[in-house]
């Protein structure tokens, strides 16, 4: 078993919280259940692992709260043959509870650092189906596509036209869109190669979607 067992009636409770908040994907409760949230952040925090928010992981960045991950994964209605793209690595939190669900998951991060930790993390764990690269997510990973999901946990301005491209028919793509303090989180869904269908799910927080696609760079992000 590659799952450490530690801390797991902890992670329990969290999924219990998550559910009882409204969340019905057994498996992505399960998931929950599974991933050791407190190896995705630095020891001094691993105490605070799980309680459902979200947490520093330096370079200005936070690793998602569970309940949003939660809430992201099953809006993006993962099935188990999907090959799923991620855009914002970070800790590399959310594309392990996502490997449990899919058949391969593909992560986008643009600061070299967390992308190196988090390709660090998935070795020890042995999350094998799971490929980190380098760069600007807002362009997507052409070569890898077409993605049955597609799941953005920075917002954006618009929602890429990349992305949108590279979701194959059937396929869903979450993503927050707005500034900050009024970001919306939408999914689209590909019904045919021309026709996409956009709804708002619920109001979010999110660390901004810096790239081509996305905001542009400004000093600190
Ligand atoms: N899924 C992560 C959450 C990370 S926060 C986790 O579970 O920990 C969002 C991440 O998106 C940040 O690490 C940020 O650096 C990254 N990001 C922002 N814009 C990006 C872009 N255009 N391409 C790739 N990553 C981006």
């Amino acid at each position: 078993m590659r799952e450490v067992d530690e801390r797991q009636k902890e992670r329990k409770c969290l999924s219990e919280e998550l559910a009882a908040q409204g969340i019905r994907d057994k498996m992505v409760l399960e998931s929950i259940c599974t991933v050791p949230r407190h190896m995705f952040v630095s020891p001094e925090l691993a105490d605070y692992a799980y309680y459902d928010a979200p947490l520093s992981i330096g370079q200005g960045q936070t690793i998602s709260q569970p309940f949003i991950v939660a809430l992201m994964l099953e809006a993006m209605l993962p099935s188990r043959a999907d090959r799923v793209l991620e855009i914002g690595t970070g800790s590399g939190y959310a594309a392990a509870v996502l490997s449990h669900l899919v058949h391969r998951v593909y992560t986008i991060e643009r600061h070299a650092e967390l992308a190196k930790e988090a390709y660090a993390r998935f070795a020890s764990l042995q999350y094998d189906n799971i490929t980190v690269r380098v760069g600007d997510g807002t362009k997507g990973w052409l070569e890898e596509s077409p993605f049955d999901g597609i799941i953005v946990a920075a917002a954006g301005p618009t929602i890429p036209k990349s992305l949108k491209e590279q979701l194959a028919v059937g396929g869903r793509l979450v993503i927050p869109i707005g500034e900050e303090g009024q970001q919306k989180l939408m999914r689209v869904y590909r019904s045919s190669s021309e026709e996409f269908l956009e709804e708002t799910l619920c109001h979010v927080r999110f660390v901004p979607l810096i790239g081509e696609e996305g905001w542009a760079e400004k000093m600190r992000s």
